[in-house]
């Protein structure tokens, strides 16, 4: 095995992130410290870390969000560097400084960068002298005008959004229609920035209708190298959060391809950037792209790039930040293939997605050539309403897009999660759905079509692959016939109430007496 970069690496994290990190971790020879909240103690992460950092409470606030405390443990521990996944500590300069400061490798980009790209509006005024196109908007501080704010809002033109320079996840963001609801969204959204990032200060931005939210990956190593891993499509959105991602995009062109790659490495370069960060841009129905934001981090949705570039990302991070240089150029760059990932969430979509709670009574992921699971749950697992609802992903690899479609469709079907709400029938939907397959997605995509009210009950084949007894296999009689034996096996209680698990009850006893 060649030489670990570090002897011990802490990862300030939980949830499938945590566990993703620490398989590269150990795989690499390294000892992966996890970190656990009171909720966590039984969580995935922490039954599959080396040693464990026991951070008492439940509120992020009080657990994974204590940055000097955590980092205090690490230093008593030996740890070297701290990987902080997405979410939590990952985009927050003055942690990234405090370990740097404490002796500790943070396995990131530089403090000053986080602090400027977490700000939108430093981060676009950057990309404009850059020669990076961004959308077109207007930026001032809180002093100005109201009555300035609204002639510069009718320069730009009607709908437009009012973000915060803060913001994140989707949130502190407004859609406004015309100029008599400026104020009111203006003021909203402000109050809602101060809230969630404690900062208050929003800019305003023409709203691109219809558009697809395109993503690249960069990377950056401590010695002047930048390349980018190629796109991400993140179209398919719920509330501006991102459900299913793709790659290659199938909208972009080599040209676009070439030359919005060719702007991300050129915003990588001006920030000076150093390890993972992901570009993000919006891309107009007419071919026209411009800067949306840059994160950072290490993006959820990752694996699609590690599966059709074949590199694993979380090493490259540890590389990286070890100080050694990128083991390629851009030219040794290829896209192979096509992946797609689905984010499994514990929400129930027939029913405004209610968060799921409780404990996964089955959790039986399929298996196959070319499909992964990053997961932070197991069977058995009690999911809990402290974290964020994001079970899994789940991601598989075709030769083409059709082939990653069909594979997806399949996987999906034989997901068997009984005991807690979930959107595995939704993301199945998704996939199948003829717009969809056609690839003729935008970030609206789910609005305009009214997938989660329709999600039917749990695949047949799903709940063969729970294990819901072999004699009903083998009684299965043709494609119906399962339903009629599932009806009698739940003592003729027929009537789905939208929720599947809802009659999780009648499934548990029935796999208790196979
Ligand atoms: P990605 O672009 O990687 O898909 P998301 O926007 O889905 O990122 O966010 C990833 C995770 O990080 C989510 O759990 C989200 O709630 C959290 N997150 C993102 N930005 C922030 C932020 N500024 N503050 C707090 N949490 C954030
Ligand atoms: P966050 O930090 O919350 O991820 P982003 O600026 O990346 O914020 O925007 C999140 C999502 O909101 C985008 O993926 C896109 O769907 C939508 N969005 C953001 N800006 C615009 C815009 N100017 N026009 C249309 N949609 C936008
Ligand atoms: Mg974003």
């Amino acid at each position: 095995m060649s030489k670990p970069f570090f002897k011990k690496v802490l990862v300030a994290n939980r949830g499938e992130i945590a566990v993703r990190i620490m398989q590269t971790l150990q795989e690499l020879g390294i000892t992966p410290v996890a970190v656990s909240s009171d909720p966590d103690l039984q969580a995935e992460h922490v039954r599959i870390a080396d040693e464990v950092i026991y951070l008492p409470g439940q509120k992020p606030g009080e657990t994974y969000l204590q940055g000097e405390k955590i980092i205090a443990l690490a230093k008593e521990r030996g740890v070297e560097a701290v990987h902080p996944g997405y979410g939590f500590l990952s985009e927050n300069a003055a942690f990234a400084k405090a370990c740097a400061e404490a002796g500790l490798v943070f396995i990131g980009p530089k403090p000053e960068v986080i602090r400027d790209m977490g700000d939108k509006i430093i981060a676009k005024n950057l990309m404009k002298q850059t020669g990076v196109p961004v959308v077109p908007g207007w930026s001032g501080d809180s002093e100005t005008d109201f009555s300035e704010i609204q002639h510069q809002a009718d320069a730009i033109g009607y709908p437009i959004l009012v973000k915060a320079a803060a913001g994140g996840g989707g949130k502190g963001m407004r859609l406004v229609h015309n100029a008599g609801e400026l104020e009111a969204a203006f003021s909203a959204a402000a109050r809602e920035a101060q809230n969630a990032f404690g900062d208050a200060r929003v800019f305003l931005e023409k709203y691109i209708t219809q558009p697809r939210h395109i993503e690249f990956q960069i990377f950056g190593d401590q010695h002047g190298n930048v390349v980018h891993l190629f796109e991400r499509e993140c179209s398919i959105q719920r509330r501006h959060q991102k459900i299913i991602e793709e790659t290659p995009s199938p909208a972009l062109t080599p040209e676009l391809r070439a030359q919005m790659g060719e702007a991300a490495v050129r915003a990588a370069q001006a920030m000076g950037y150093t390890n993972a960060g992901t570009v993000e841009f919006i891309l107009g129905p007419d071919g026209s792209f411009y800067f949306l934001e840059v994160n950072t981090r290490l993006q959820v949705e990752h694996p699609v790039t590690e599966m059709t570039v074949h590199q694993d990302l979380v090493r490259l991070q540890l590389q990286v930040a070890a100080g050694l240089p990128l083991p390629f150029k851009q030219d040794d760059l290829k896209q192979d293939g096509h992946a797609i990932e689905c984010r499994l969430y514990a929400e129930d979509p027939a029913r405004n997605f209610m968060p799921g709670i409780g404990k996964l009574d089955f959790f039986r992921p399929p298996v196959g050539p070319s499909i992964r699971l990053d997961s932070g749950v197991r069977e058995g697992s009690e999911v809990t309403v402290h974290y964020d609802p994001m079970l899994a992903k789940l991601i598989v690899w075709g030769k083409d897009r059709q082939a990653a479609l069909e594979k997806m469709s399949w996987a999906l079907s034989r997901f068997a999660i009984l005991g807690v709400a979930n959107n595995v029938e939704f993301l199945k939907a998704i996939i199948d759905h003829p717009q969809f397959q056609l690839g003729q997605v935008h970030t609206h995509f789910l609005e305009e079509h009214p997938i989660a009210a329709n999600t039917g009950p749990v695949p047949d084949e799903a709940l063969l692959v729970a294990g819901l007894s072999s004699q009903i296999l083998k009684q299965r009689v043709g494609a119906t016939g399962l339903r009629e034996q599932e009806t009698q096996a739940m003592g003729g209680n027929r009537e789905w109430t939208g929720s599947p698990w809802a009659h999780g009850g009648a499934w548990r006893q029935l796999t208790c007496q196979k």
